[in-house]
């Protein structure tokens, strides 16, 4: 009987959620006061819903890139604009100072489509195991690229001028896992022995990657 339950129950659930789930109503501006948790944020009442939930300003200012790999991401997702909870879509500006990076790094919820709007840049993502194939590319101001859900990618400044960046993602919360800080500079320490074991490294390689000051650039 319960085999037969879990049978219709695979039948009748969809395989994959490609994005955020589909709304259903109009909007659901989140309410950023309620206690109650689920997936996403509650709905305030729409009849409160007002202009300024659907709105943020300010994306014409570059981000500051003054810090150790010279890019700086300004992300528009639901924590800026709370009217895009439920939506399953964002914005991101990416600013690159000359040779800034936007280190590896993945989106658990979002596929990204990036334009380039100043300066050119080298980007590229990595497919999953056991292939994990580089497909990278040079782009040019107006040249769109793509990075699939989840996959590693980097963006690269590789010109003498400032570059930037706008980035659509398919999720109000894409989240973002920044690779060499997820691993060296978790807190509290992932054990330099699983590292040295995992890098091929000595310990003491580990030891001073770890003692590394891992800033987020987002
Ligand atoms: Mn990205």
């Amino acid at each position: 009987m319960a085999a037969l339950f879990l049978f219709l129950l695979a039948l009748t659930s969809p395989l994959a959620l490609a994005s955020d789930p589909s709304p259903l109503q109009d909007f659901c501006v989140a309410d950023e006061m309620s206690p109650v948790f689920v997936n996403g944020f509650v709905c305030k009442d729409p009849k409160l819903a007002a202009a300024d939930d659907f709105f943020f300003s300010g994306l014409d200012k570059p981000g500051n890139t003054m810090n150790p790999v010279g890019s700086k991401v300004t992300a528009v997702n639901v924590a800026q604009i709370a009217g895009l909870n439920t939506l399953g879509i964002s914005l991101a500006r990416i600013d690159f100072a000359p040779n800034g990076l936007n280190p590896p790094h993945t989106h658990p919820r979002a596929t990204e489509i990036l334009v380039v709007l100043e300066g050119v840049l080298l980007v590229g993502f990595v497919t999953s195991n056991p292939d994990n194939k580089l497909f990278a590319k040079a782009l040019n101001k107006g040249d769109v690229f793509v990075f699939p859900e989840g996959l590693i990618h980097f963006q690269f400044n590789s010109g003498a001028m400032p570059a930037v960046a706008l980035s659509g993602l398919s999720s109000q919360n894409p989240g973002v896992i920044t690779i060499a800080n997820a691993v060296f500079g978790s807190k509290p320490p992932i054990s330099d022995e699983v590292l040295a074991k995992a890098f091929q490294l000595d310990k003491k390689t580990v030891d001073w990657l770890q003692a590394q000051f891992w800033m987020s650039n987002s």
